[in-house]
């Protein structure tokens, strides 16, 4: 280790490893992050144990990047821990940032997910009904599991988080302008999303109405022959672009699919979901209420549409995020 380099700590959470896998994604451009800092503590990478970072003074690691949602007893533990010692803490990723796609089992209960996961799957095999538990003794020997909590939290639902850094994962130009940022101390007001201040919507090239085009029902891309040059609702196909962060090179829309919203939303909007039911609205033809219900009802999945990468921070189910309860 090195003592004039600003010591970094990456660390995950509740993640799919999507993250961990952009920060390999860098390329060569995570030679120069290596070189440019002195990495102290990387579980997925790196053999560190977290009594290393416990030794450190409080405030010793320059910068955090915790990615992943708060889910468990040990992840709590690790980002309380990271936060002492860190002077800067990033969440990294939709995630940290809103819950992400593991915010979706706020949805349901721990005790339904315990019964699918250990109980009812087909492929499960288990005559004695073994649920995990914190504390049990096999053949003598004491061993322990991180308690599992009832409800997904955000990271800052859990400590408080200097900049946050949207995507799932964030684009490699993302990392980058925030590790630039973040080195050559450039950093915006504490608590911003770095990233674009405009809507996808704003730097997306395809062909946009001067007036929505009404549905009498929405499709899934693949029900549709989908044009490439035209903006996704003026088909019929629902986009998260009007309500979503712009920045990451609308990466979907190149590949002829419509956005789900991973970037998170714009700044001064306080819920994505209900933001983008309003663009949405724009769209719906009927008159009556029976007609606007029988278009909305070709919604499939309105929670997972409106909310994929969000559940926990949405004003909707935030109350009993909040309540960070094992
Ligand atoms: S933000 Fe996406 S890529 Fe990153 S850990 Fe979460 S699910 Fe995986
Ligand atoms: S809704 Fe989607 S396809 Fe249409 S302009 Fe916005 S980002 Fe592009
Ligand atoms: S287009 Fe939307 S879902 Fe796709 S990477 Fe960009 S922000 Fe994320």
């Amino acid at each position: 280790m090195s003592d004039n380099k600003p010591k970094v700590a990456f660390y995950w959470c509740a993640s799919c490893g999507g993250c961990e896998e952009a920060v390999v994604d860098l390329n060569e451009g995570l030679l120069d992050v290596a070189a440019a800092v002195d990495i102290v503590l990387w579980p997925v990478a790196l053999d560190f144990k977290y009594s290393d970072v416990e030794a450190l003074r409080d405030g010793d690691i320059a910068v955090a990047f915790v990615n992943g949602a708060i889910r468990t007893d040990e992840q709590a533990h690790i980002a309380r821990l990271l936060r002492r010692k860190a002077g800067l803490i990033v969440a990294f990723g939709s995630c940290a940032h809103t819950g992400g796609i593991p915010g979706l089992a706020n949805l349901t209960t721990k005790e339904k997910i315990f019964e699918t996961s250990y109980l009812k799957s087909p492929t499960v095999d288990n005559p004695e009904k073994t649920i995990p538990v914190t504390k049990t003794t096999v053949d003598g020997v004491d061993a322990t599991l991180p308690g599992f909590w009832t409800q997904v939290h955000t990271l800052d639902q859990l400590i408080d988080v200097d900049y946050y850094l949207p995507g799932c994962p964030p684009m490699p130009n993302s990392i980058v302008d925030a590790v630039t940022a973040i080195l050559e101390g450039k950093l915006p007001p504490k608590g911003a999303v770095i990233g674009s201040k405009k809507a996808l919507c704003d730097t997306c090239t395809r062909t946009k109405p001067v007036k929505p085009t009404l549905h009498e029902r929405f499709y899934l891309p693949h029900e549709i022959d989908v044009d490439p040059e035209v903006c996704f609702l003026e088909q019929g196909v629902i986009c998260c672009g009007p309500a979503t962060r712009g920045g990451c090179g609308e990466k979907c829309i190149q590949g002829n699919m419509p956005c789900t919203g991973c970037y998170g939303t714009l700044d001064g909007v306080t819920d994505q979901g209900a933001k983008l039911v309003s663009a949405i609205a724009a769209y719906i033809d009927g008159d009556s209420a029976i007609e606007v219900k029988k278009a909305v009802a070709t919604i499939l999945d309105p929670a997972g549409t409106f909310y994929r990468y969000g559940v926990p921070a949405s004003q909707l189910f935030k109350k009993e995020a909040m309540e960070v309860t094992k």
